[in-house]
């Protein structure tokens, strides 16, 4: 039996309902794919909306014991977690791989990082802190207490299956709520196997639930419309999000949303190019460029243009495509056909608009859902892969002349999630870095994420921070005690 039997064998395909397995009360299931060969490798329990009120129940019924649990114990859970998590890596890492397509390397570096926020949020469990003062008129006290919101809903994405849920698990868990996560329909199975290694943790039953579902709205509209539900954490794109948060706005619901991006990626003249180069490589291909913090728009001053453009060409150009779970692969399939179609459709229609395609811009013929590392320049402003996230292995160069031009094309998006640009120069350094309007700016770096930062977007990118000192207030609520003086 080889290592991928072995693991698919064993995997967890049932609902995540009160500590345990459980059978949909109706449906059936739903197939997994493996991007890389376009074949179903489980059949996953495919959840309804009663499915969803039972958790809701599970989740209302062991909310305030959850939260009357010392969080010295709280902490102790998510560490344990933490630490049963790492131990698994390799199962992980190679579940990862299978679901979603990304090379076994990136799903390693994603366990470790998903894996980071429950125990950064088991740190941060035992400091919430309150606040107290006397009132200013001196007629009375001021106690001001942070306490969990109550159940939440989790509506993750594919495209990191494990580190989208634990950032926001491991500061709802932290704060005393209990949670229901609805994972993406391309990638249930990492998120199944995390709810095991949970109640593996000790987590009392009830406080996770996970809920897999080939239909997304049949499972988070009941919960949405119920009022025992207190929150919803969304990260996906811009358009469902919107609809979150009309639907939430009914019952006034406490809501962060991790939206779409469209990151610019600034390199100035005066920037030491080989290290932008690989920046932008990181920025770029990372995830298979299927990140919405991959840089979208490689903005390069026109006088170094050719030659970062170049040497970006001849690193693009080398990698070498192939299953995730093959040795010596640099990139893996996207995600699905749509997703491959989407890509195209933006680079066929950038090409048609006047762009030059320095290396690849094609589909790989045969089974999977593999596309061409590319590299494309001379993009008129008006193509789309300017306006929309590309979320794929697509290099897009953009010239420019002057920093106060780079800053207003880098800043002419509805969006407003990551961006990067790369300069020797201190003052423009932070000149620019105050001007981006961007809720994370890298400065010489294509990576940003850290658990330990606040991760968030302004514009239409977002609401809210996760990680960080900041993420566990998004799962708290503020009460003020009057006290006699
Ligand atoms: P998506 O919005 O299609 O799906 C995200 C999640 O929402 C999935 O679980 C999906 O099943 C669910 N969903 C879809 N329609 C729904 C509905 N009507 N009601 C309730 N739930 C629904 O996004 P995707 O294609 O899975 O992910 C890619 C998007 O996610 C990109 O736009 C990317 O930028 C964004 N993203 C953002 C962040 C961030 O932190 N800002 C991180 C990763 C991905």
């Amino acid at each position: 039996m080889t290592n991928i039997d072995r693991l698919l064998t064993a995997v967890p395909t049932r609902l995540w309902i009160d500590g345990a397995g459980a059978d949909p009360l109706e449906g059936a299931s739903f197939p997994v794919i493996d991007p890389a060969t376009g074949e179903t490798i489980a059949e996953v329990a495919d959840a309804g909306g009663k499915d969803a009120l039972r958790a809701l129940d599970a989740a209302s019924r062991v909310q305030d014991e959850w939260a009357a649990t010392a969080p010295r114990e709280r902490s102790r859970i998510l560490r344990k977690a933490w630490e049963l998590v790492i131990a698994r890596t390799e199962d992980l890492a190679l579940l990862m791989t299978l679901e979603m397509g990304k090379t076994i390397a990136e799903s390693c570096g994603e366990v470790a990082y998903g894996a980071e926020f429950l125990r950064w949020f088991s740190e941060e469990a035992v400091r919430i802190g309150g606040r107290y003062t006397e009132a200013p008129s001196g007629n009375g006290r001021i106690l001001v207490t942070k306490e969990p919101l109550g159940p939440c809903l989790a509506i993750t994405p594919w495209n990191f299956p494990l580190a989208m849920g634990t950032r926001k698990i491991g500061p709802a868990l932290a704060a005393g709520c209990t949670m229901i996560v609805k994972p993406a329909e391309d990638t249930p199975l990492t998120m199944l196997l995390l709810a095991e290694i949970f109640a593996e943790a000790g987590l009392p039953a009830g406080v996770l639930s996970v809920l897999p579902t080939s239909d997304a709205a049949a499972v988070t509209g009941p919960l949405i419309a119920d009022p025992r539900l207190r929150k919803v954490t969304f990260t996906g794109s811009t358009r469902v999000g919107k609809l979150l948060l009309e639907q939430s706005a009914q019952q006034v619901l406490r809501t962060s949303m991790e939206l779409g991006g469209n990151a610019p990626f600034v390199v100035f003249d005066d920037a030491d190019i080989d290290a932008a180069v690989a920046g932008a490589m990181t920025a770029k291909m990372r995830n298979g460029g299927e990140a919405c913090t991959a840089a979208n728009r490689i903005l390069v001053h026109n006088a170094i243009r050719e030659e970062f453009t170049a040497q970006l060409t001849e690193k693009i150009s080398a990698m070498r495509i192939g299953a995730g779970y093959q040795d010596g692969t640099d990139l893996g399939p996207l995600i699905n056909e749509r997703q491959r179609s989407a890509v195209a459709g933006l680079v066929d229609d950038a090409v048609d608009a006047g762009a030059r395609i320095r290396t690849g811009g094609r589909r790989v013929e045969g089974p999977g859902y593999f596309f061409e590392p590319t590299v494309l320049d001379n993009i008129p402003s008006d193509a789309r892969i300017v306006r929309e996230e590309i979320f794929g292995p697509v290099a897009a160069i953009i010239g420019f002349d002057s920093e106060a031009e780079a800053i207003a094309t880098a800043n002419d998006t509805e969006y407003g999630l990551a961006a990067y640009f790369y300069t020797t120069n201190l003052d423009r350094a932070l000149r620019v870095a105050k001007a981006l309007e961007s809720g994370m700016v890298g400065v010489n770096r294509g990576v940003i994420s850290d658990p330990a930062a606040p991760f968030g977007g302004v514009k239409q990118s977002g609401l809210g921070s996760e990680g960080g000192t900041e993420g566990i207030d998004e799962y708290l609520t503020t009460k003020y005690v009057a006290l006699p003086a």
